[in-house]
């Protein structure tokens, strides 16, 4: 059978690398990266090159499953939604509105439409229940910055950045740089391309990462200790007067207050306290503050020790008093083709708080909705307690909150609670072990997308719309087109930002993408019909050339002093380091899954298949531990094993350990073929982030022993 290649670009993570696929019938053979394409060149990484492997999988769902005496069992589509509809409509009769929770994971993110569409259904039911994986990595740089005011000309692009200040991000191995930061596609050679033209590195991270292998200063953090460290770094910035004083002037209110909240934080204390040399945190704060341009950003892990919100609101304070922001005349930020387009201008955005008093409230912790959806720190008490508004339904769409969620053992009562699970994946998940239903979606190669997602790194209007290049197997659909039977069925209605979606008729995707993304450059249908090929367009002839002055004369200023922070910085800082356990385990990433997916794959599996508990060979050593040896790892929350490397590049006393990993309670037997869940070591009722709830999942106090040789061997 002839073998024809075709333009497309990858989904197994949010970099939308450029491929080409080989299709040999209805079947893809071979996927590799498009040389042609301009901005990624080719770039591919292991994940993305296991495409055809994923698509063929012997594990891959091909058609839905319903729970029965047996387990699950092949059930017909059109029985299976008729089901659920049903069950939906008698739960909402009688538990109400709230009672139907939907969670969109890091899958939903993958796919142009489906977030969206779980989203619109769980408000045409009129839920509060709405939850998603960004409240269980980084919450905070999405919700609570704007409570600052945010900048109408966008801040200093990566490319013509002097400086870049990055706690606790990896990105050459996460493929995820915040925006501003280092690209998620190609990042080592991004990262390299940028110091060779001059940036100034300077990373803050417990281990000496690929990217801090690169950094001008590197200053190996206590983990937990973030927000003493950027308190100094600021402290000396404005004590040296090196911050953009005609800048606060005009735009800034709060100085003084932010000042004075630092002003006791001196290197030599925030040295003490992190655990790094005095002179390494003045050289850092000059470096940041003396460069013309530059971005200060952080990763998942800082966001998950608990401190989520302060942190980013130092960092936030850090590019403000030095002015990052792209100026009256200066080169215009390109528009991105996908998104809704504000216009752009030199001034401040008046501030926005997205939480709180009128946002829909949880049942617990005084947790509000972040935006438009529900922290995910409440959703097990939210199922497990009765009451109105207890959740009796739940749907996950592209997500495994058995694995990802904190407090595993608690997730798992609760998604044996519910009245009704439905799982959307393409195979019987950790999670999906106890869904009622699982519904087996078309995979990325089988649906229609847009780059929606990757274009908040992009530099260029660069948009693409792929075609579908093979047909669905079995009877899957795309994912929203399961929301869309659902909702088809129960008369809920699928609003979006461009109006309703018809329920008589099924719309195409590309009628769907153009709903979603009304207001926003250029139309999927407009982009789909100007690349009949599938490859890239950039559409420079639309993006603004220069950034405008402030938009109104009665310009809004940025606030360093939002709601309680100062009294929560001050609080924070004058909290003495944890006296409890002798180590702190701090979250990391691995290049060769994407949080719980791509474990099932041989070519990743060969790159390992536990998650390395990586300490410092002294620590070892101290401790009579060899490389490989199985440790037990015991936090006040609980108990997981780890097996143990030796990695001279983790500072001592840190645990450096992959999340998302294993299954239900690995344990022993387990842990070197499927690792164990950190999650396990997790509490989410106390240490969270107070605004956002993010669970205290990185920087958690832990001891360490090595398991007795007897033990091990059972
Ligand atoms: S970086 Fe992401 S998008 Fe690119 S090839 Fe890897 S998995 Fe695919």
């Amino acid at each position: 059978m002839a073998v024809i290649t075709q333009p497309t670009f990858c989904r197994f993570c949010h970099a939308n690398c450029a491929m080409l696929a080989d299709v040999e019938g209805d079947r893809v053979t071979a996927v590799r990266g498009d040389p042609d394409d301009a901005l990624y060149k080719g770039y591919t990484c292991i994940k993305g090159r296991q495409l055809a492997d994923a698509h063929n999988h012997e594990t891959r769902l091909r058609h839905h499953m319903k729970r029965g005496d047996g387990g699950l069992a092949p059930v017909a589509p059109g029985a299976a939604f008729d089901d659920i509809a049903a069950r939906l409509q008698a739960i909402v009769a009688q538990h109400g509105p709230h009672s139907v929770a939907v969670y969109s994971g890091t899958y939903a993110f993958q796919n142009s439409a489906a977030m969206f569409t779980a989203h619109a259904f769980a408000k045409g039911i009129g839920s509060r229940n709405y939850f998603t994986s960004v409240t269980l990595d980084q919450p905070a740089k999405v919700y609570t910055t704007l409570r600052m005011g945010h900048w109408g000309g966008g801040p200093n692009p990566f490319s013509g950045a002097d400086a870049l200040l990055v706690v606790g991000n990896n990105a050459i191995i996460s493929h995820y740089g915040p925006v501003g930061g280092v690209s998620p596609f190609s990042p080592s050679r991004t990262l390299q391309d940028a110091r060779a033209r001059g940036l100034k590195l300077v990373v803050i991270d417990p281990r000496q990462t690929e990217v801090a292998r690169q950094a001008d200063v590197h200053l190996a953090v206590k983990p937990g200790e973030d927000v003493t460290l950027l308190a100094a770094i600021i402290n000396i910035i404005l004590s040296e007067g090196r911050f953009d004083q005609a800048f606060c002037q005009r735009h800034v209110d709060g100085l003084d207050e932010l000042r004075a909240a630092v002003a006791g934080i001196t290197p030599e204390i925030a040295a003490a306290r992190a655990g790094v040399s005095a002179d390494g945190i003045i050289s850092a704060a000059r470096i940041f503050a003396d460069a013309k341009r530059g971005i200060a950003s952080s990763g998942t892990g800082p966001e998950m020790s608990g401190d989520g919100t302060l942190i980013e609101y130092l960092l936030a304070s850090l590019n403000i008093i030095c002015g990052r922001f792209v100026r009256d005349g200066e080169p215009a930020s390109p528009p991105r083709v996908f998104t809704a387009q504000t216009p752009r201008h030199a001034g401040v955005n008046a501030p926005m708080k997205l939480w709180g008093e009128g946002f829909p409230a949880s049942r617990f912790r005084g947790l509000t909705q972040l935006g438009e959806e529900m922290p995910c720190n409440v959703l097990a008490d939210e199922i497990l307690t009765p009451g109105d508004g207890q959740i009796k339904a739940l749907i996950v769409v592209g997500g495994n909150p058995v694995v990802a969620f904190p407090n595993q053992d608690k997730v798992v009562a609760a998604m044996q609670a519910l009245d009704l699970l439905v799982c959307i994946d393409i195979r019987e998940s950790e999670t999906a072990r106890h869904a009622d239903y699982v519904l087996a979606p078309a995979m990325c190669l089988e649906r229609d997308d847009i780059t929606n997602l990757s274009e908040w790194w992009h530099e260029t209007p660069y948009a693409r719309y792929t075609r579908a290049l093979l047909p669905p197997p079995g009877d899957t659909i795309d994912e929203w087109e399961m929301f869309w039977e659902i909702a088809r069925r129960m008369n809920v209605p699928l609003r979006f930002a461009g109006g309703e979606a018809a329920l008589d008729v099924r719309p195409t995707k590309t009628q769907i993408l153009d709903l979603i993304t009304h207001g926003c450059l250029v139309p999927p249908s407009q982009v789909r019909a100007d690349t009949p090929d599938g490859r890239a367009i950039v559409y420079a002839d639309k993006a603004p050339m220069v950034t405008p002055p402030p938009a109104d004369a009665a310009e809004a200023r940025f606030t360093l002093t939002p709601d309680a922070v100062i009294a929560d910085l001050t609080a924070r800082l004058a909290v003495a380091p944890d006296p409890g356990l002798e180590f702190r385990l701090s979250s990391r990433r691995t290049k060769h899954v994407f949080n719980s997916s791509g474990h099932q794959y041989a070519a990743l599996q060969k790159k390992g298949t536990t998650n390395y508990a990586h300490m410092n060979p002294d620590d070892m050593a101290r401790l009579g531990i060899a490389d490989e040896a199985t440790i037990v790892i015991t936090a006040r929350a609980g108990q997981v094993y780890g097996v143990a490397k030796a990695s001279p590049d983790v500072r001592p006393g840190v645990i450096s350990m992959a999340h998302a990993f294993g299954d239900f309670d690995t344990g022993l037997a387990g842990v070197r073929a499927h690792g164990n869940s950190t999650n396990r070591l997790v509490d989410e009722t106390s240490g969270y982030d107070p605004i956002t709830g993010q669970s205290r999942q990185s920087a958690i106090p832990v001891r360490v022993e090595l398991v007795a040789a007897a033990v091990a061997a059972e």
